[in-house]
């Protein structure tokens, strides 16, 4: 892991159920419903409140990028977290490339100081964002709350022979579970020392969100879980002291950037690492930051298109690199 922090950029997002949300505790609770939904205790009263955990957000949104990586940018060759571990009708017709947190563990087997850059640079674009088993990855997902002030439901269901972990039609048993139904959580997600593309990664899954294409929780191929988002913040930070380093500000500048050739090269960093803007805000000092806040939706749009060109670039580059 690169020891300093040179760029972030954070998102604020509101998530609303636009179909009924089972995101299910692991435990049936006391009123006797066998798929309750999950709830935080994080104000310290008895009732709890629902809330959607970080790990499921960032592991549907892991999925999604990985589809859309595969559909648009397939010369990027993004791994498959699952190969191998299909049953083997399915595994016999796939045509993929093996986890990365595999590849690289295997590595890792002959020479034990394997440096963090070193698997960084060897990981696909998926991995080096989302990390793996042997990688952190740049991108964090924190749990998100029940926005102040909104209204939220929960509904009690009757759910009829669907199994709970294959999906499918089973047994005619009869449960309880509950769906949220109405509600807005407040999601943040951060992505530390980026490379230019990464944005246009986050860029594509905000889109998605904001279109609503992104279903979380169980149930999601029967029409459950669809979620709306609406992005409430976007801003793109910088620590790099002005003295040693002028910054474009009608660029987005990439980690690869903001660094010296000898930090860069280890972890396969560009020097080009980033891109023009269309349209630009200022960039506002904030003790040693500098911070440029895409709060306006027009600019925010000219954003995402501008770093969505830039990601579709990269990977159509990306073995040459
Ligand atoms: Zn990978």
């Amino acid at each position: 892991m690169l020891r300093k922090l040179v760029n972030q950029a954070d998102v604020e997002m509101t998530l609303r159920p636009v179909e009924p949300l089972l995101i299910a505790s692991g435990v049936p609770n006391a009123a006797g419903i066998d798929l309750p939904f999950v709830l935080t205790y994080r104000r310290g009263d008895d009732a709890g409140e629902p809330y959607l955990p970080g790990s499921s957000l960032k592991g549907v949104l892991r999925s999604h990028a990985e589809r859309i990586s595969r559909t648009m940018a397939p010369k990027a060759r993004v791994c498959d977290p699952h190969l191998g571990t299909r049953n083997g009708a399915q595994e016999a017709s796939a045509i993929g490339v093996p986890f990365c947190g595999k590849r690289l563990r295997a590595r890792k087997g002959e020479d034990r100081r394997q440096e963090s850059h070193d698997l960084y640079r060897e990981s696909c674009p998926i991995c080096r964002t989302f990390g793996s088993t042997v990688y952190r990855g740049r991108l964090a997902f924190g749990d998100a709350y029940l926005r102040d002030g909104e209204a939220h439901r929960i509904e009690r269901r009757d759910g009829v022979g669907i199994d709970r972990f294959s999906g499918g039609a089973s047994h005619q048993v009869k449960f309880e579970l509950e769906v949220l139904t109405q509600g807005a959580f407040r999601a943040r997600v951060r992505l530390e020392n980026f490379e230019d593309w990464q944005l246009g990664l986050l860029a594509l899954l905000c889109r998605d969100l904001e279109d609503e294409m992104i279903s979380v929780g169980h149930g999601t191929t029967r029409g459950l879980g669809r979620l709306k988002g609406t992005v409430e913040r976007l801003d793109v930070m910088y620590i790099v002291p002005p003295k040693t380093r002028q910054l474009d500000d009608a660029r987005v500048h990439g980690v690869g950037s903001l660094l010296e050739e000898g930090e860069r090269r280890p972890y396969g960093f560009m020097s080009d690492d980033h891109f023009r803007l269309n349209r630009a805000p200022a960039v506002k000092p904030q003790g040693v930051r500098r911070v440029q806040s895409f709060a306006d939706e027009e600019v925010r749009r000219a954003f995402f298109d501008d770093a969505v060109a830039r990601w579709s670039e990269r990977m159509d580059n990306w073995m040459k690199s």
